[in-house]
This record gives structure tokens, C-alpha cells and sequence, in this order.
């Protein structure tokens, strides 16, 4: 059959990878922004996401899947077909996402990632720690096989604080052993995606720093901590005020370097001229479609100058926020 390109269009992408054991959706609107492809990759309509593995060997200590991760199915065979045979008809995507908690553990992701290049997808990205990266032929296998985008999971500045926050000894050398192996392979983009914590917001700009000599990370990416409940029972929420120094310092540096920036879960208006770095899309994500339930606990959107706020972007404040630390009406402004 010839294929055709559908144009962009959520709702039916949404409708055509319908398959039992998942769930498509999207944890915020798309394409609102199209001005900050200039300080984003801001690629998320182009990707498509599958959650495939439910099994971790870190223990991070904010892992916001943690308590679903026993509960939770990776998105089955059915599914994944499902994605490939749409893509191969009509071309719907550039790029797919292989996700988890940590994909590396699937030993058949090299066949994955090939069937996905054989359907038609020209970028495949994993999302993952990064600790496995460092045996060389294990990340020869991935890139022979068409991965070519990692997204990694840095927690801390140093191997003392991320080997903290992810409770094993020797994951930071992994981790970095690996990026700097792909660093230097064509064809390869690197991101990174970390997590602000209490544990975490001061060494954000280090940690920026100790990147620094990556020649392929073109994105770094902040993710303001939710906890997907309605308290925040781990205390590890900072507020956006002692946050921000930090947070925009480490922007800063990173467009310094060249990189792109994408900032999740952060007032708009708290970012002040760096207010563009706040990109809240994602992928089409096709899970179990318990996450969704649990993603609903958050509760975004609470925002008391919301009404008057013209921002497309700002998720405003969730639940366990609003009970740690209140509305922030006096500190908040709505953007005019
Ligand atoms: S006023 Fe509220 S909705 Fe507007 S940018 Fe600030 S936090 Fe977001």
C-alpha cells in the first residue's frame, strides 16, 4: 500500500494506536509555543512514546513512579505493532521514544529499536540512567541497531550526589563513561532531564558546568518535582523561591554552552526573562492506563490570577504544592 503523511493532528494519533493494556494521552497541550523553537528543540508533536519496561536497578530517592512500578504493565506487543504499522502507512511521526523506568533492562531493545528504523521512524531515543552505556559493546549494539537520541537521567553534579539520590555506588562514572562513549559517535544527540529536589536545586549550575565538554548534548532539561499524590510525604518539593537563583543560573550557563533548555513544572512568571524555557509538552505517551490516574492526583492548573494570566504554557501549582507551601498569590503575577 503507498504511504501518505498525515499531517499533525493529536486526536488521531491518539485514536490510531488504540490497543488493549494502554492508554495514548498527553500530560499537557502541544505546540502552544511554536515561538521557543528558537530555545528548544521543542519536538514533542514529532515523537511518539511507549513505556516498555516497569523494572529499575537504580533507587532513585524521588522516583515519581516508584509505588506504581509493581502495579504497572509495559505496553505490550500488540501495541508497539500497532505504533509500527501507523507509522509505516502514513509516516505520522519522525521519531519514537522507548521508555520506562529503565528500558536498557528489556534485552530485546536492540530489536526494538531496528524494527522501529525498518518502520519508517528516522530518530529513536531511549530514556535511561545511562549506567549500562558504559560497556561499549552493549552501546554499539544500540547504536547499530538505529538508536541514536539518549535521553539520560542526571541527578546530581558528582558521582558523591548522584550516586546519593540514586542509591547505587559507581552509577555517575557508568553514566558518564557512557556519554562520553556516544559523545563521540556521529549522528548522536545527547539530552538530559534532572530532576529538582531539595536534594538537588543548589547544584543545578554545576552540574551544568561538569557537562560542559559534551560535544553532542544539545538539550538539558529540568524537571520540577511532583509527586504524583496529593501530599508530598517525602519532603522533597523545594519552593519556586529558593529554586529559581539556581534554575536560572543553570540556564543561563546552558545556552552559554549552546544547549537547548526545557524547564517543566515552573511558574512562568517566577522565570522572568527566561520565561521561554519553560516547555511543558510531551510525546504522545502510550502506558498503562493505570499512570493516567495517578497522574490525575497532581492536580496542575491551580493558579489563583489564572483567569487574569495570559501564559499557554504554565502548568501553575499543583496539590502537594498548594498544601506544603500555599497559593503564592502574593508572589505569583499573572503574565499580561
Ligand atoms: S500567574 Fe499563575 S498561571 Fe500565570 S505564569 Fe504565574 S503561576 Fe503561571
Amino acid at each position: 500500500m503507498a504511504s501518505s503523511k498525515r499531517p499533525h493532528d493529536p486526536l488521531s494519533a491518539f485514536q490510531s494506536v488504540a490497543a488493549p493494556g494502554v492508554r495514548g494521552g498527553v500530560t499537557t497541550a502541544p505546540g502552544l509555543n511554536s515561538d521557543r523553537a528558537r530555545v528548544s528543540l521543542r519536538d514533542h508533536e514529532k515523537y511518539v512514546s511507549l513505556t516498555m519496561e516497569f523494572r529499575c536497578n537504580l533507587k532513585c530517592v524521588h522516583c515519581m513512579i516508584e509505588d506504581t512500578m509493581d502495579r504497572l504493565q509495559p505496553a505490550p506487543e500488540e501495541a508497539f505493532a500497532k505504533v509500527l504499522e501507523e507509522q509505516r502507512e502514513h509516516k505520522r511521526w519522525e521519531g519514537m521514544v522507548l521508555t520506562g523506568a529503565e528500558i536498557t533492562l528489556r534485552r530485546d531493545l536492540p530489536d526494538l529499536a531496528r524494527r522501529a528504523r525498518e518502520a519508517g521512524f528516522s530518530r529513536v531515543r531511549i530514556q535511561t540512567h545511562g549506567v549500562h552505556l558504559s560497556r561499549h559493546n552493549y552501546a554499539d549494539e544500540l547504536l547499530d541497531a538505529g538508536v541514536n537520541e539518549f535521553f539520560i537521567s542526571v541527578t546530581g553534579s558528582d558521582s558523591e550526589s548522584h550516586d546519593r539520590i540514586t542509591q547505587v555506588p559507581g552509577a555517575w562514572d557508568k553514566m558518564l563513561a557512557g556519554m562520553e562513549y556516544l559523545d563521540q559517535c556521529d549522528d548522536v544527540r545527547l539530552l538530559t532531564n534532572t530532576v529538582v529536589t531539595k536534594l538537588s536545586y543548589k547544584m543545578l549550575p554545576e552540574l551544568v558546568e561538569r557537562l560542559s565538554h559534551l560535544k553532542r548534548l544539545v538539550q538539558m532539561e529540568f524537571w520540577n518535582y511532583w509527586p504524583m499524590a496529593e501530599t508530598d510525604t517525602h519532603d522533597y518539593c523545594a519552593s519556586h523561591e529558593e529554586i529559581q537563583p539556581y534554575l536560572c543560573a543553570a540556564i543561563l550557563r546552558a545556552r552559554a554552552y549552546g544547549r537547548f533548555v526545557e524547564v517543566k513544572n515552573f511558574p512562568e512568571c517566577l522565570l522572568g526573562d527566561l520565561g521561554d524555557a519553560l516547555v511543558n509538552a510531551q510525546p504522545l505517551l502510550i502506558i498503562d492506563p493505570g499512570f493516567w490516574k495517578e497522574f490525575d492526583r497532581n492536580g496542575f492548573y491551580q493558579c489563583v490570577h489564572r483567569e487574569s494570566c495570559t501564559s499557554t504554557e504554565c502548568l501553575g501549582l499543583n496539590t502537594a504544592y498548594i498544601e506544603k507551601f500555599g497559593n503564592e498569590a502574593e508572589k505569583l503575577y499573572p503574565l499580561p
